[in-house]
């Protein structure tokens, strides 16, 4: 068994080589990997480093849960390769299956009710407190919701993506949907505001146009021109490239301009203080705005427009082991898009994730195993 392992941060990755493969846990599972993604978060743990906002700059390894030697990585798709003794007859060797990586406690309400991203105590968090996916294995501790069988005519390539950035963006747009579907019969159409494009914008523009109602109009912004063609790709009903000279009541302008008003939902994808700031700007009275991305700092709020114009301010973290189901069927069904793919070996995860730091990744990297 070979990892990729962050010893310091910063530093390369060192490729250790085991003798073995770990045993199954009692109730879980060993996954012999095929792919796994590269995502931003890996690159927090790598950096050690969160922007918290107002200056203040949290160190992952000075927690509980995140220490090092680790390797990174809770994009994982694989073949079942040993079952434990208790694991029950859910999954069998030889099953080509996606890891539910936001394992946590296992033990608490939310933990056991289907809600384990929302557990503090994130013991068992594969590719965080656990070693993840830049591996040849990877330990999975149980089998029911955290090992989900790849539909029929779903690459594994592509499933990896799902249980981060796949469910992720799904759970996002879900937040959005009751306010935009009454928007719909109020005014017989609403307006979605994506910011960013890329990856997880190809995502979320995909499942924006399978999961609400049709007279939903789609923008996505971004700063660059060659994601803004990715989003077009992805069958976004207009795009709004935002200029980095521009100053920012020229940017409110230019977008409102562009889509005839504010917007009834916003979903940033970036969640930098500037884009939540702007995000939450072109809310629209009695609209939402999602939070989905950590690049991190802060925004400020009117408390008197917050409550005069009865926005909503909606956090998103990940998704449930629920959600990774139905988005795999959902990916499978609609042969949604992957973003266009960037494969690496594991010898190469010092430079995948250097890349993705320096916002030079197309699209998504992918560890091929
Ligand atoms: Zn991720
Ligand atoms: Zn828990």
């Amino acid at each position: 068994m070979k990892r990729a392992e962050i010893c310091e941060a910063l530093a390369p990755l060192k490729i250790v080589d085991y003798p073995e493969v770990p045993p199954p846990p009692p109730k879980g599972v060993v996954v012999k990997i095929t792919y796994s993604g590269v995502c931003h978060s890996d690159v927090h743990i790598w950096e050690d480093e969160m922007d918290m906002g107002d200056g203040v700059k949290m160190k992952l390894t000075a927690g509980k849960f995140i220490k090092f030697p680790l390797a990174p990585g809770h994009e994982i798709a694989g073949i079942i390769e040993a079952v434990g003794s208790e694991a029950g007859s859910e999954v069998k060797v030889g099953d080509a299956v996606v890891v539910y990586p936001w394992l946590a406690c296992l033990q608490c309400d939310l933990c056991t009710h289907g809600q384990p991203n929302l557990c503090l105590n994130a013991v068992e968090r594969i590719g965080a407190a656990k070693h993840g996916g830049f591996a040849t294995h990877v330990v999975v501790p149980i089998t029911s919701g955290a090992v989900v069988k790849i539909p029929e005519g779903l690459a594994p390539e592509v499933a990896c993506m799902v249980p981060c950035s796949g469910i992720t963006t799904y759970n996002a747009v879900l937040k959005t949907k009751e306010k935009v579907t009454e928007m719909v019969r109020m005014k017989g159409n609403a307006k979605l505001l994506i910011i960013g494009a890329g990856g997880l914008g190809m995502w979320c523009i995909q499942f924006a146009k399978a999961l609400l109602p049709p007279e939903t109009r789609v923008f996505s912004a971004d700063i660059s021109e060659e994601k803004l063609q990715m989003a077009k790709e992805a069958n976004a009903d207009d795009t709004i490239l935002w200029s980095k000279d521009a100053n920012e009541q020229e940017i409110l302008a230019q977008t409102m301009q562009r889509s005839g008003g504010v917007f009834d939902a916003v979903i940033d994808l970036v969640g930098a203080g500037a884009t939540s700031q702007r995000a939450f700007n072109l809310t629209e009275r009695g609209g939402i705005q999602v939070n989905v991305g950590l690049f991190g700092g802060n925004m400020k709020i009117p408390l008197i427009v917050l409550a005069l114009h009865t926005k909503c301010v909606q956090g998103v973290c990940v998704g449930a082991p629920h959600h990774l189901e139905d988005c795999l069927k959902l990916v499978a069904e609609k042969k949604l898009k992957p973003p266009p793919l960037e494969f690496f070996t594991l010898d190469q995860a010092t430079e995948a994730l250097t890349r993705l730091k320096e916002g030079t990744m197309k699209g998504r990297g992918i560890l091929k195993l």
